[in-house]
Protein backbone atom coordinates (compact mmCIF):
# COMPACT_ATOMS: atom_id res chain seq x y z
CA UNK A 1 0.00 0.00 0.00
CA UNK A 2 1.51 3.47 -0.76
CA UNK A 3 2.19 5.59 2.54
CA UNK A 4 0.23 8.51 1.56
CA UNK A 5 -2.03 8.22 -0.81
CA UNK A 6 -5.35 5.91 -0.29
CA UNK A 7 -8.69 4.75 -1.88
CA UNK A 8 -10.65 6.33 0.97
CA UNK A 9 -9.43 8.70 4.39
CA UNK A 10 -12.16 8.63 6.71
CA UNK A 11 -11.87 11.27 9.36
CA UNK A 12 -12.61 10.11 12.47
CA UNK A 13 -11.86 6.82 14.51
CA UNK A 14 -15.70 6.34 16.58
CA UNK A 15 -17.74 3.72 16.19
CA UNK A 16 -18.96 4.52 12.77
CA UNK A 17 -15.05 5.52 10.73
CA UNK A 18 -13.83 1.99 12.37
CA UNK A 19 -16.55 -0.18 11.36
CA UNK A 20 -16.57 1.51 7.69
CA UNK A 21 -13.04 1.00 7.41
CA UNK A 22 -13.48 -2.50 7.85
CA UNK A 23 -16.63 -2.96 5.40
CA UNK A 24 -14.23 -1.30 3.14
CA UNK A 25 -10.89 -3.52 3.88
CA UNK A 26 -13.26 -6.82 3.13
CA UNK A 27 -12.98 -5.51 -0.69
CA UNK A 28 -9.41 -4.57 -0.68
CA UNK A 29 -9.53 -0.68 -0.54
CA UNK A 30 -6.94 0.66 0.85
CA UNK A 31 -8.24 2.98 3.74
CA UNK A 32 -6.65 5.11 6.46
CA UNK A 33 -8.71 6.37 9.10
CA UNK A 34 -7.67 9.84 10.47
CA UNK A 35 -8.19 10.30 14.21
CA UNK A 36 -7.52 13.49 16.63
CA UNK A 37 -7.07 11.99 19.44
CA UNK A 38 -3.77 10.79 20.46
CA UNK A 39 -5.54 7.76 22.96
CA UNK A 40 -8.81 6.05 23.14
CA UNK A 41 -11.45 7.65 24.64
CA UNK A 42 -12.46 6.67 28.35
CA UNK A 43 -15.83 8.45 28.20
CA UNK A 44 -18.64 5.87 28.60
CA UNK A 45 -21.69 7.19 25.93
CA UNK A 46 -23.34 4.00 24.72
CA UNK A 47 -24.19 1.54 27.04
CA UNK A 48 -25.38 -1.56 24.68
CA UNK A 49 -26.27 -2.22 21.67
CA UNK A 50 -29.73 -3.22 19.44
CA UNK A 51 -30.94 -6.17 17.80
CA UNK A 52 -29.79 -4.84 13.95
CA UNK A 53 -26.40 -4.01 15.23
CA UNK A 54 -26.25 -7.42 17.01
CA UNK A 55 -27.31 -9.45 13.56
CA UNK A 56 -24.62 -7.10 11.62
CA UNK A 57 -22.14 -8.37 14.47
CA UNK A 58 -22.95 -11.85 13.63
CA UNK A 59 -22.78 -11.30 10.08
CA UNK A 60 -19.60 -10.38 9.85
CA UNK A 61 -18.25 -12.81 12.10
CA UNK A 62 -17.93 -10.67 15.28
CA UNK A 63 -20.52 -11.68 17.47
CA UNK A 64 -18.33 -13.98 19.94
CA UNK A 65 -16.33 -11.87 20.96
CA UNK A 66 -18.63 -9.38 20.98
CA UNK A 67 -20.65 -11.56 23.47
CA UNK A 68 -17.73 -12.35 25.34
CA UNK A 69 -17.22 -8.97 26.68
CA UNK A 70 -20.32 -7.58 27.10
CA UNK A 71 -23.90 -8.40 29.09
CA UNK A 72 -27.13 -9.88 27.10
CA UNK A 73 -30.40 -8.36 28.73
CA UNK A 74 -33.80 -9.25 27.51
CA UNK A 75 -34.82 -6.70 24.64
CA UNK A 76 -37.50 -4.85 23.75
CA UNK A 77 -40.84 -3.67 25.03
CA UNK A 78 -39.57 -0.26 26.76
CA UNK A 79 -39.85 3.18 25.22
CA UNK A 80 -39.40 6.62 26.70
CA UNK A 81 -38.23 4.44 29.89
CA UNK A 82 -42.11 2.47 30.00
CA UNK A 83 -41.75 -1.00 29.73
CA UNK A 84 -44.37 -3.17 28.00
CA UNK A 85 -46.02 -5.29 30.21
CA UNK A 86 -45.70 -8.28 28.73
CA UNK A 87 -43.00 -9.58 27.05
CA UNK A 88 -42.04 -8.81 22.98
CA UNK A 89 -40.71 -11.37 21.40
CA UNK A 90 -39.12 -9.70 18.50
CA UNK A 91 -38.56 -11.28 14.48
CA UNK A 92 -34.82 -12.23 14.81
CA UNK A 93 -32.40 -14.78 16.35
CA UNK A 94 -31.11 -12.61 18.68
CA UNK A 95 -33.73 -11.05 20.40
CA UNK A 96 -32.09 -8.92 23.21
CA UNK A 97 -29.99 -6.04 24.11
CA UNK A 98 -26.45 -6.42 24.49
CA UNK A 99 -24.73 -4.17 27.52
CA UNK A 100 -21.61 -2.89 26.72
CA UNK A 101 -19.96 0.83 27.85
CA UNK A 102 -19.04 2.33 24.76
CA UNK A 103 -15.13 2.36 24.76
CA UNK A 104 -15.91 -1.33 24.83
CA UNK A 105 -17.43 -1.71 21.60
CA UNK A 106 -14.60 0.84 20.39
CA UNK A 107 -11.95 -0.85 20.91
CA UNK A 108 -14.02 -4.40 19.39
CA UNK A 109 -14.61 -2.55 16.26
CA UNK A 110 -10.81 -0.45 16.22
CA UNK A 111 -9.48 -4.19 16.46
CA UNK A 112 -11.58 -5.57 13.73
CA UNK A 113 -10.52 -3.03 11.50
CA UNK A 114 -7.08 -3.48 12.24
CA UNK A 115 -7.49 -7.37 11.94
CA UNK A 116 -8.58 -6.47 8.38
CA UNK A 117 -5.58 -4.06 7.26
CA UNK A 118 -7.24 -1.05 8.11
CA UNK A 119 -4.70 1.92 8.81
CA UNK A 120 -5.47 4.39 12.57
CA UNK A 121 -3.68 6.97 12.53
CA UNK A 122 -4.09 8.65 16.07
CA UNK A 123 -2.68 12.01 17.20
CA UNK A 124 -3.80 13.40 13.48
CA UNK A 125 -6.75 15.91 13.05
CA UNK A 126 -8.31 17.16 9.76
CA UNK A 127 -7.98 20.55 9.50
CA UNK A 128 -9.09 21.17 6.02
CA UNK A 129 -9.39 19.54 2.35
CA UNK A 130 -9.72 20.25 -1.04
CA UNK A 131 -11.64 17.76 -4.01
CA UNK A 132 -11.35 18.31 -7.61
CA UNK A 133 -12.00 15.44 -10.44
CA UNK A 134 -9.77 12.96 -9.48
CA UNK A 135 -9.65 12.90 -5.61
CA UNK A 136 -9.44 14.50 -2.13
CA UNK A 137 -6.73 16.01 -0.75
CA UNK A 138 -6.51 16.01 2.98
CA UNK A 139 -4.68 18.44 5.00
CA UNK A 140 -3.79 17.76 8.70
CA UNK A 141 -3.22 19.44 11.70
CA UNK A 142 0.83 18.84 11.10
CA UNK A 143 1.05 20.52 8.28
CA UNK A 144 1.30 16.90 5.98
CA UNK A 145 -0.67 16.24 3.65
CA UNK A 146 -3.17 12.43 2.22
CA UNK A 147 -4.41 11.97 -1.02
CA UNK A 148 -7.00 10.01 -1.89
CA UNK A 149 -10.22 8.77 -3.89
CA UNK A 150 -12.93 9.32 -1.49
CA UNK A 151 -13.14 11.11 1.80
CA UNK A 152 -15.80 10.36 4.79
CA UNK A 153 -16.01 12.57 7.46
CA UNK A 154 -17.24 10.40 10.14
CA UNK A 155 -16.21 13.04 12.59
CA UNK A 156 -19.09 12.99 14.85
CA UNK A 157 -21.99 15.85 15.61
CA UNK A 158 -19.86 18.78 15.28
CA UNK A 159 -18.36 17.53 11.74
CA UNK A 160 -15.50 19.55 10.51
CA UNK A 161 -16.47 17.55 7.24
CA UNK A 162 -19.48 18.73 7.41
CA UNK A 163 -19.07 22.25 7.47
CA UNK A 164 -16.62 23.05 5.22
CA UNK A 165 -19.11 21.42 2.41
CA UNK A 166 -21.40 23.70 3.75
CA UNK A 167 -24.19 20.59 4.05
CA UNK A 168 -26.96 22.19 5.93
CA UNK A 169 -27.91 20.50 9.01
CA UNK A 170 -31.43 21.29 9.94
CA UNK A 171 -33.14 20.68 13.38
CA UNK A 172 -33.90 21.72 16.99
CA UNK A 173 -30.65 23.69 18.73
CA UNK A 174 -30.47 22.40 22.01
CA UNK A 175 -32.82 23.15 25.21
CA UNK A 176 -31.70 21.23 27.73
CA UNK A 177 -28.32 20.39 28.38
CA UNK A 178 -26.62 17.14 30.87
CA UNK A 179 -23.67 16.60 32.84
CA UNK A 180 -22.27 13.13 32.26
CA UNK A 181 -19.32 11.99 34.78
CA UNK A 182 -17.90 8.62 36.00
CA UNK A 183 -15.89 8.26 39.17
CA UNK A 184 -15.85 6.56 42.51
CA UNK A 185 -18.16 7.41 45.34
CA UNK A 186 -18.21 7.09 48.92
CA UNK A 187 -21.83 6.56 49.67
CA UNK A 188 -22.99 3.08 49.97
CA UNK A 189 -24.07 1.18 47.02
CA UNK A 190 -28.35 0.90 48.20
CA UNK A 191 -28.22 4.04 49.20
CA UNK A 192 -27.29 5.43 45.70
CA UNK A 193 -29.85 2.82 44.56
CA UNK A 194 -32.39 4.45 46.53
CA UNK A 195 -31.65 7.84 46.31
CA UNK A 196 -31.53 7.35 42.38
CA UNK A 197 -35.03 5.32 42.12
CA UNK A 198 -36.56 8.48 44.30
CA UNK A 199 -35.41 11.23 41.91
CA UNK A 200 -35.80 9.29 38.62
CA UNK A 201 -39.96 9.43 39.40
CA UNK A 202 -39.78 13.26 38.76
CA UNK A 203 -36.69 13.48 37.03
CA UNK A 204 -36.41 11.65 34.71
CA UNK A 205 -33.09 12.69 32.75
CA UNK A 206 -31.39 12.02 36.13
CA UNK A 207 -29.20 8.81 36.45
CA UNK A 208 -26.65 7.09 38.67
CA UNK A 209 -25.96 3.18 38.91
CA UNK A 210 -22.53 1.32 38.59
CA UNK A 211 -20.43 0.85 35.82
CA UNK A 212 -17.73 -1.37 36.59
CA UNK A 213 -14.74 -2.02 38.25
CA UNK A 214 -16.47 0.01 41.52
CA UNK A 215 -16.96 2.99 39.66
CA UNK A 216 -20.17 4.93 39.04
CA UNK A 217 -21.85 6.45 36.04
CA UNK A 218 -24.14 9.69 36.70
CA UNK A 219 -26.25 11.61 34.76
CA UNK A 220 -27.64 15.15 35.58
CA UNK A 221 -29.21 18.55 34.30
CA UNK A 222 -26.65 21.04 34.24
CA UNK A 223 -27.97 24.22 35.43
CA UNK A 224 -27.98 25.53 31.47
CA UNK A 225 -27.60 25.34 28.02
CA UNK A 226 -23.36 26.82 27.69
CA UNK A 227 -22.52 28.75 25.32
CA UNK A 228 -19.32 26.82 24.61
CA UNK A 229 -19.65 23.13 24.77
CA UNK A 230 -16.29 22.25 23.74
CA UNK A 231 -15.11 23.62 27.37
CA UNK A 232 -15.84 20.35 29.77
CA UNK A 233 -17.67 21.28 33.37
CA UNK A 234 -16.10 21.03 36.34
CA UNK A 235 -15.97 18.68 38.86
CA UNK A 236 -17.75 21.53 41.66
CA UNK A 237 -20.52 22.06 38.50
CA UNK A 238 -21.22 18.47 38.65
CA UNK A 239 -21.18 18.03 42.22
CA UNK A 240 -23.51 21.02 42.53
CA UNK A 241 -25.92 19.89 40.07
CA UNK A 242 -26.20 16.49 41.65
CA UNK A 243 -27.24 17.81 45.26
CA UNK A 244 -29.17 19.97 43.49
CA UNK A 245 -31.52 17.18 42.15
CA UNK A 246 -30.46 14.52 44.63
CA UNK A 247 -29.74 16.55 48.18
CA UNK A 248 -26.09 14.65 48.17
CA UNK A 249 -23.26 14.28 45.31
CA UNK A 250 -23.20 10.84 46.57
CA UNK A 251 -19.42 11.90 47.60
CA UNK A 252 -18.26 11.30 44.03
CA UNK A 253 -14.66 11.93 43.38
CA UNK A 254 -11.37 10.49 41.38
CA UNK A 255 -13.76 11.01 38.13
CA UNK A 256 -12.28 9.05 34.83
CA UNK A 257 -14.51 10.90 32.65
CA UNK A 258 -16.86 14.31 32.63
CA UNK A 259 -18.54 15.75 29.89
CA UNK A 260 -21.49 17.16 28.75
CA UNK A 261 -24.08 16.74 25.89
CA UNK A 262 -27.87 18.35 24.64
CA UNK A 263 -31.13 17.55 23.21
CA UNK A 264 -29.72 19.34 20.42
CA UNK A 265 -31.56 17.68 17.48
CA UNK A 266 -30.85 17.73 13.74
CA UNK A 267 -30.39 15.82 10.23
CA UNK A 268 -28.08 16.76 7.79
CA UNK A 269 -28.98 17.59 3.98
CA UNK A 270 -27.35 16.25 2.26
CA UNK A 271 -24.77 13.01 3.16
CA UNK A 272 -22.65 13.28 -0.08
CA UNK A 273 -21.43 16.07 -1.95
CA UNK A 274 -18.76 15.01 -4.70
CA UNK A 275 -16.47 12.89 -3.47
CA UNK A 276 -17.24 13.47 0.09
CA UNK A 277 -19.32 11.64 2.00
CA UNK A 278 -21.08 11.84 6.38
CA UNK A 279 -21.61 8.91 8.22
CA UNK A 280 -22.49 8.70 11.93
CA UNK A 281 -23.22 11.30 14.20
CA UNK A 282 -22.03 13.94 11.02
CA UNK A 283 -24.97 13.10 9.72
CA UNK A 284 -27.37 13.25 12.53
CA UNK A 285 -27.78 13.71 16.48
CA UNK A 286 -30.25 13.32 18.73
CA UNK A 287 -30.27 13.56 22.58
CA UNK A 288 -29.39 9.62 23.59
CA UNK A 289 -32.80 8.99 24.89
CA UNK A 290 -33.17 5.02 23.42
CA UNK A 291 -29.80 4.18 23.39
CA UNK A 292 -29.78 4.48 19.05
CA UNK A 293 -26.73 6.96 18.03
CA UNK A 294 -23.86 4.56 18.06
CA UNK A 295 -26.00 1.83 16.44
CA UNK A 296 -27.63 3.84 13.78
CA UNK A 297 -23.67 5.00 13.01
CA UNK A 298 -22.35 0.85 12.45
CA UNK A 299 -25.58 0.64 10.67
CA UNK A 300 -24.82 3.57 8.29
CA UNK A 301 -21.39 1.91 8.07
CA UNK A 302 -22.56 -1.14 6.97
CA UNK A 303 -25.30 0.26 4.31
CA UNK A 304 -21.66 2.43 2.59
CA UNK A 305 -19.19 0.37 2.99
CA UNK A 306 -19.61 -2.20 -0.02
CA UNK A 307 -21.37 0.76 -2.22
CA UNK A 308 -18.06 2.93 -1.51
CA UNK A 309 -16.20 -0.10 -2.12
CA UNK A 310 -17.98 -0.93 -5.69
CA UNK A 311 -17.31 2.84 -6.50
CA UNK A 312 -13.52 2.71 -5.46
CA UNK A 313 -13.02 -0.25 -8.00
CA UNK A 314 -14.95 1.13 -10.52
CA UNK A 315 -17.75 -1.24 -10.67
CA UNK A 316 -20.24 0.50 -9.08
CA UNK A 317 -23.82 0.61 -11.55
CA UNK A 318 -25.07 4.22 -11.97
CA UNK A 319 -27.37 5.55 -8.54
CA UNK A 320 -25.37 2.62 -6.21
CA UNK A 321 -23.55 5.22 -3.74
CA UNK A 322 -26.44 7.92 -3.80
CA UNK A 323 -28.75 5.06 -2.71
CA UNK A 324 -26.88 5.46 0.55
CA UNK A 325 -28.64 8.99 1.37
CA UNK A 326 -32.01 7.41 -0.16
CA UNK A 327 -32.21 4.55 2.10
CA UNK A 328 -30.03 6.01 5.24
CA UNK A 329 -31.65 9.28 5.38
CA UNK A 330 -35.21 8.16 6.14
CA UNK A 331 -33.73 5.90 8.63
CA UNK A 332 -32.19 8.57 10.38
CA UNK A 333 -35.35 10.73 10.27
CA UNK A 334 -37.37 8.13 11.53
CA UNK A 335 -34.88 7.61 14.78
CA UNK A 336 -35.09 11.70 15.21
CA UNK A 337 -38.92 10.90 15.34
CA UNK A 338 -38.38 8.62 18.08
CA UNK A 339 -36.53 10.53 20.04
CA UNK A 340 -38.38 13.67 19.89
CA UNK A 341 -41.48 11.41 20.84
CA UNK A 342 -39.13 10.36 24.32
CA UNK A 343 -37.80 13.99 25.01
CA UNK A 344 -41.58 14.72 24.94
CA UNK A 345 -42.81 12.21 27.14
CA UNK A 346 -40.15 12.49 29.69
CA UNK A 347 -41.16 16.19 30.42
CA UNK A 348 -42.46 16.51 33.78
CA UNK A 349 -45.07 19.05 32.08
CA UNK A 350 -48.98 17.95 33.23
CA UNK A 351 -49.77 17.64 29.13
CA UNK A 352 -46.57 15.57 28.61
CA UNK A 353 -47.55 13.14 31.94
CA UNK A 354 -50.93 12.86 30.06
CA UNK A 355 -49.56 11.54 26.61
CA UNK A 356 -47.07 8.90 28.46
CA UNK A 357 -50.05 7.83 30.81
CA UNK A 358 -52.03 7.09 27.62
CA UNK A 359 -48.95 5.35 25.95
CA UNK A 360 -48.45 3.28 28.89
CA UNK A 361 -52.11 2.06 28.35
CA UNK A 362 -51.56 2.23 24.76
CA UNK A 363 -48.06 -0.13 25.40
CA UNK A 364 -51.01 -2.66 26.71
CA UNK A 365 -51.56 -3.98 23.69
CA UNK A 366 -49.08 -6.50 22.10
CA UNK A 367 -49.36 -4.93 18.68
CA UNK A 368 -47.95 -1.55 20.18
CA UNK A 369 -45.42 -2.86 21.80
CA UNK A 370 -44.13 -4.85 19.01
CA UNK A 371 -44.46 -1.76 16.84
CA UNK A 372 -42.54 0.58 18.88
CA UNK A 373 -39.72 -2.36 20.12
CA UNK A 374 -39.22 -2.92 16.43
CA UNK A 375 -38.39 0.47 15.32
CA UNK A 376 -35.99 1.13 18.07
CA UNK A 377 -34.26 -2.20 17.65
CA UNK A 378 -33.82 -1.71 13.84
CA UNK A 379 -34.97 -5.04 12.43
CA UNK A 380 -38.28 -3.72 11.10
CA UNK A 381 -36.26 -1.09 8.53
CA UNK A 382 -37.48 -1.60 4.95
CA UNK A 383 -35.70 -0.22 1.63
CA UNK A 384 -37.62 1.03 -0.95
CA UNK A 385 -36.46 -0.98 -3.92
CA UNK A 386 -39.84 -0.72 -5.99
CA UNK A 387 -42.67 -2.56 -6.09
CA UNK A 388 -42.82 -6.80 -4.83
CA UNK A 389 -42.51 -9.23 -2.20
CA UNK A 390 -43.17 -7.67 1.33
CA UNK A 391 -39.72 -8.44 2.03
CA UNK A 392 -38.17 -6.98 -0.57
CA UNK A 393 -36.07 -4.82 0.70
CA UNK A 394 -36.02 -6.15 4.24
CA UNK A 395 -33.00 -7.91 5.97
CA UNK A 396 -33.37 -11.36 6.32
CA UNK A 397 -33.04 -12.16 9.75
CA UNK A 398 -30.80 -15.60 10.52
CA UNK A 399 -32.01 -18.78 9.15
CA UNK A 400 -31.26 -22.54 8.85
CA UNK A 401 -30.32 -23.05 5.88
CA UNK A 402 -29.81 -26.88 4.46
CA UNK A 403 -25.98 -25.78 4.04
CA UNK A 404 -25.34 -23.99 7.54
CA UNK A 405 -26.62 -20.68 8.51
CA UNK A 406 -26.73 -18.23 6.68
CA UNK A 407 -25.20 -15.26 8.51
CA UNK A 408 -22.29 -17.79 8.61
CA UNK A 409 -22.23 -17.41 5.06
CA UNK A 410 -22.32 -13.99 4.84
CA UNK A 411 -18.88 -13.29 6.36
CA UNK A 412 -16.93 -11.71 3.49
CA UNK A 413 -19.22 -9.06 2.62
CA UNK A 414 -20.39 -10.35 -1.07
CA UNK A 415 -23.64 -10.63 -2.33
CA UNK A 416 -25.41 -14.05 -2.00
CA UNK A 417 -27.93 -15.90 -4.09
CA UNK A 418 -29.77 -18.63 -2.10
CA UNK A 419 -31.19 -20.76 -4.28
CA UNK A 420 -33.61 -24.07 -3.53
CA UNK A 421 -34.27 -24.54 -7.59
CA UNK A 422 -30.75 -25.39 -8.39
CA UNK A 423 -31.02 -23.88 -11.93
CA UNK A 424 -29.98 -20.14 -10.76
CA UNK A 425 -26.31 -19.63 -11.60
CA UNK A 426 -24.14 -15.92 -10.60
CA UNK A 427 -21.30 -16.81 -13.63
CA UNK A 428 -20.48 -13.28 -14.53
CA UNK A 429 -20.78 -11.80 -11.13
CA UNK A 430 -19.05 -14.73 -9.16
CA UNK A 431 -15.57 -11.87 -7.98
CA UNK A 432 -18.87 -10.01 -5.76
CA UNK A 433 -21.50 -12.29 -5.08
CA UNK A 434 -21.31 -15.98 -3.54
CA UNK A 435 -23.80 -18.77 -4.95
CA UNK A 436 -25.40 -21.51 -2.76
CA UNK A 437 -27.46 -24.13 -3.29
CA UNK A 438 -30.45 -24.83 -0.79
CA UNK A 439 -31.86 -28.15 -1.89
CA UNK A 440 -32.77 -29.79 1.20
CA UNK A 441 -31.97 -33.11 0.90
CA UNK A 442 -35.03 -35.46 2.28
CA UNK A 443 -33.20 -38.43 3.85
CA UNK A 444 -31.15 -35.85 6.49
CA UNK A 445 -32.04 -33.45 9.01
CA UNK A 446 -30.50 -30.57 6.93
CA UNK A 447 -33.82 -28.82 5.82
CA UNK A 448 -33.60 -25.87 5.96
CA UNK A 449 -35.33 -23.04 7.19
CA UNK A 450 -35.58 -20.64 3.81
CA UNK A 451 -38.86 -22.04 2.71
CA UNK A 452 -41.06 -20.81 6.11
CA UNK A 453 -39.26 -17.07 5.75
CA UNK A 454 -39.43 -16.72 2.03
CA UNK A 455 -41.91 -18.20 0.01
CA UNK A 456 -40.06 -18.42 -3.22
CA UNK A 457 -37.45 -20.46 -4.70
CA UNK A 458 -34.56 -17.70 -4.15
CA UNK A 459 -33.67 -14.84 -3.22
CA UNK A 460 -30.36 -12.36 -3.92
CA UNK A 461 -29.05 -10.17 -0.67
CA UNK A 462 -26.96 -7.22 -0.69
CA UNK A 463 -23.68 -7.48 1.20
CA UNK A 464 -25.68 -5.76 4.00
CA UNK A 465 -28.03 -8.58 4.54
CA UNK A 466 -31.11 -7.01 2.31
CA UNK A 467 -33.37 -8.67 0.19
CA UNK A 468 -32.68 -7.31 -3.34
CA UNK A 469 -34.61 -9.91 -5.04
CA UNK A 470 -37.03 -13.05 -4.65
CA UNK A 471 -37.91 -15.23 -7.85
CA UNK A 472 -37.04 -18.22 -10.24
CA UNK A 473 -36.44 -16.49 -13.39
CA UNK A 474 -32.16 -16.70 -14.37
CA UNK A 475 -33.45 -13.13 -16.54
CA UNK A 476 -35.08 -11.25 -13.31
CA UNK A 477 -32.05 -12.41 -11.09
CA UNK A 478 -29.53 -10.68 -13.63
CA UNK A 479 -31.27 -8.09 -13.89
CA UNK A 480 -31.39 -6.94 -9.92
CA UNK A 481 -27.73 -8.23 -10.08
CA UNK A 482 -26.59 -5.59 -13.09
CA UNK A 483 -29.08 -3.22 -10.61
CA UNK A 484 -26.91 -3.79 -7.68
CA UNK A 485 -23.31 -5.00 -8.55
CA UNK A 486 -22.53 -3.65 -12.51
CA UNK A 487 -22.13 -4.99 -15.64
CA UNK A 488 -20.86 -8.84 -15.66
C1 LIG B 1 -24.73 10.33 27.27
C2 LIG B 1 -24.78 9.59 25.97
C3 LIG B 1 -25.27 8.29 25.97
C4 LIG B 1 -25.37 7.59 24.78
N1 LIG B 1 -25.87 6.32 24.81
C5 LIG B 1 -26.00 5.65 23.65
C6 LIG B 1 -26.51 4.31 23.66
O1 LIG B 1 -26.83 3.74 24.71
N2 LIG B 1 -26.62 3.68 22.46
C7 LIG B 1 -26.26 4.27 21.30
O2 LIG B 1 -26.42 3.66 20.23
N3 LIG B 1 -25.75 5.52 21.27
C8 LIG B 1 -25.61 6.22 22.41
N4 LIG B 1 -25.08 7.47 22.39
C9 LIG B 1 -24.65 8.04 21.11
C10 LIG B 1 -23.26 7.56 20.68
O3 LIG B 1 -22.31 7.83 21.68
C11 LIG B 1 -22.87 8.25 19.37
O4 LIG B 1 -23.97 8.24 18.50
C12 LIG B 1 -21.68 7.55 18.69
O5 LIG B 1 -20.50 7.69 19.45
C13 LIG B 1 -21.47 8.12 17.29
O6 LIG B 1 -20.36 7.50 16.71
P1 LIG B 1 -19.52 8.25 15.57
O7 LIG B 1 -18.38 7.36 15.27
O8 LIG B 1 -20.43 8.64 14.48
O9 LIG B 1 -19.02 9.59 16.25
P2 LIG B 1 -18.05 9.76 17.51
O10 LIG B 1 -18.15 8.62 18.44
O11 LIG B 1 -18.32 11.12 18.06
O12 LIG B 1 -16.59 9.72 16.89
C14 LIG B 1 -16.09 10.78 16.12
C15 LIG B 1 -14.58 10.73 16.16
O13 LIG B 1 -14.06 11.70 15.27
C16 LIG B 1 -12.92 12.30 15.86
N5 LIG B 1 -12.73 13.60 15.19
C17 LIG B 1 -13.53 14.69 15.26
N6 LIG B 1 -13.05 15.69 14.50
C18 LIG B 1 -11.93 15.20 13.93
C19 LIG B 1 -10.98 15.77 13.02
N7 LIG B 1 -11.11 17.04 12.56
N8 LIG B 1 -9.93 15.01 12.62
C20 LIG B 1 -9.80 13.73 13.08
N9 LIG B 1 -10.66 13.16 13.95
C21 LIG B 1 -11.72 13.88 14.36
C22 LIG B 1 -13.27 12.38 17.33
O14 LIG B 1 -12.11 12.48 18.13
C23 LIG B 1 -14.02 11.08 17.54
O15 LIG B 1 -13.17 10.04 17.96
C24 LIG B 1 -24.96 8.20 23.58
C25 LIG B 1 -24.43 9.49 23.57
C26 LIG B 1 -24.35 10.18 24.75
C27 LIG B 1 -23.80 11.57 24.76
Amino acid sequence: MGSDVFDVIISGGGPTGTMLAAELRLHGVDVVVVERDAEPTRLVRSLGLHQRSIEILDQRGLLERFLANGTQYPGGGRFAGIASPQPVALDTAHDYILGMPQPVTDRLLEEHAAELGAHLRRGTELIGFEQDDEGVTAELADGSRLRSRWLVGCDGGRSLVRRLLGIGFPGEAATNEWILGEGEVTAAADEVAAVSEVVRTTHRGFGIGPSGDGRYRAVVPAASVSEDRSTPPTLDEFRTQLRAYAGTDFGIHSLRSLSRFTDATRLAERYRDGRVLLAGDAAHIHPPLGGQGLNLGIQDAFNLGWKLAAAVRGCAPDGLLDSYFAERHPVADEVLTLTRAQSVLISAEPGAQAVRRLLTELMGFADVGRYLAERVAGIGIRYDFGDGPELLGRRLRDVRLSQGRLYELTRDGRGLVVDRTGALTVAGWADRVDYVSDRSDERSDDVSELIAEVDAPAVLLRPDGHVAWIGEEQQGLERELRRWFGAE
